[in-house]
């Protein structure tokens, strides 16, 4: 069970353990700070504690690469090593109800400012194109207009004024809901809380169906509800330990331009109108730490991999049960390369893998199944397996134009090749001396500082 209740917790536990630096230095919020986030990611977190915009120094911290492994992701939601995955799923097969807390026990209502000004937030801009400052970590909050059950995503929004956000809403949940409630000429009420513990991260990334509320995951993961407190001026929840919450609403029947932005595959998301979201009040801590999750940082691509990991290899189990483990890699930021390893026990269970593993996600696009030996997380190994227990006109299939991804810049407006490889050995030749590997004896017990 996961024992961090807030991001500042998980801060001090990052800290402790020296993986959380503190900077000094002043530091631009206009891409020097994305720089330095960049130039650390996968090995620090960063807490820039002087960063400026425009000439203005704020008081307000900004930290950034939170979550850099998959071992810290274990390690935040308290997962058995090497069974995050089972973890994961187990919480969202079994969510836990929120519970409602008092505002005056709640952090996040320390100050109250009803005439927001995002302009007084350390808010960077990532990138080079991106068409301005972006808030990227911020979880929003939602509720279906028709059920009032709560829905959780993450939404890049560009500050396109000192109240309003342009806002990207992708055909998902909070899709549908807009819809309703623009159809209806309403606005749709969101909060969008910033600064929030790891654990409400990745479950407001799971792969859950409409009208589930993703806060229950983080309940089931804490092992007791996830404390949320009311709204000051819309009828949301939102969580008491956030460091800052946004409240307002999606307009209906306004679009502006949004964009351009720099995205997780590394290419930039398009300028075009969209939605906007009109601030009523900012909400905070007396001390609030703003929070930046750095476009296609290990932290952006693991938040996404895991729940998606989780989704497949319930899924390809459900088919393949002797599957050991998969992995969305880094190398297909985290979206489009599965790989997956199974003890196979009948020829075939190979390609049925990989069925299933396109089944789990549209965004899935090659797909590789490995023998058990292999690990996962080891392309090296995987590149082995691949050169060396694959015969391409038997072993690989191509399904031509099926629903892909939008953000990959090959495919026609999101409409892609699928490809399976199928890297295990033949059964039939699993026993033969030809896959043999090879082997030196005592390797094992040889320790390198030992010789040197
Ligand atoms: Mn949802």
């Amino acid at each position: 069970m996961s024992k961090i209740r807030s991001m500042r917790q998980w801060m001090e536990l990052l800290k402790n353990e020296n993986h959380l630096i503190e900077i000094n230095k002043k530091v631009d919020l206009r891409y020097e700070l994305s720089a330095v986030g960049k130039k650390a990611d996968g090995k620090y977190a960063l807490q820039f504690k002087n960063v400026f915009y425009n000439g203005r120094e704020f008081k307000i911290p900004v930290v950034t690469n939170l979550l850099n492994t998959r071992q810290l992701i274990e390690k935040a939601i308290g997962a058995i090593p090497g069974h995050l995955l089972e973890y994961f799923s187990h919480a969202q097969s079994n969510p836990m109800e929120p519970k409602i807390i008092d505002k005056n026990d709640a952090p996040v209502k320390e100050i109250i400012n009803l005439d927001p000004n995002l302009y007084d937030l350390p808010i960077p801009i990532h990138h080079e194109k991106d068409g301005g400052q972006y808030i990227t970590a911020g979880i929003l909050i939602a509720k279906n207009p028709k059920t009032k059950v709560r829905n959780i995503s993450i939404h890049r929004l560009q500050v396109l004024d000192r109240n309003k956000l342009g806002i990207l809403i992708l055909p998902r949940h909070l899709f549908h809901f807009f819809d309703i409630a623009e159809k209806e000429k309403q606005p749709l009420e969101v909060a969008v809380a910033i600064g929030v513990d790891p654990v409400l991260l990745l479950a407001s990334q799971a792969l859950a169906a409409l009208d589930f509320d993703e806060f229950g995951i983080a309940g089931r993961l804490y092992g007791e509800p996830l404390e949320i407190v009311r709204a000051e001026t819309v009828d949301i929840e939102v969580p008491a330990q956030a460091e800052i919450v946004l409240e307002g609403a999606i307009l209906p029947g306004i679009r502006e331009p949004e964009g351009p932005f720099g995205e997780y595959p590394k290419y930039y998301g398009p300028k075009s109108p969209k939605p906007v979201l009109e601030l009523k009040a900012i909400t905070m801590r007396s001390d609030p730490i703003y929070h930046t999750i750095i476009p296609a940082n290990k932290e952006h691509l693991l938040l996404g991999a895991v729940p998606r990991e989780a989704n497949m290899l319930q899924l390809i189990r459900n088919s393949v049960p002797n599957t050991v483990a998969v992995s969305l890699s880094e190398g297909g930021v985290c979206r489009y390369h599965a790989i997956i390893s199974i003890d196979k026990k009948n020829e075939g269970e190979a390609k049925n893998a990989i069925f299933a593993a396109f089944s789990s996600s549209h965004e899935i696009k090659h797909a590789i199944v490995v023998d058990k030996d292999i690990d996962v997380f080891n392309m090296e190994e995987v590149e082995w397996a691949i050169a060396t227990r694959c015969q391409a006109s038997k072993d690989i299939f191509i399904i031509p134009n099926a629903l892909g991804n939008k953000l990959d810049p090959s495919s026609h407006n999101g409409i892609s090749d699928k490809m399976g490889i199928d890297a295990t050995v033949p059964l039939v030749d699993a026993a033969s001396e030809k896959y043999e590997k090879i082997k030196i004896p005592g390797e094992e017990h040889i320790k390198l500082e030992d010789y040197i």
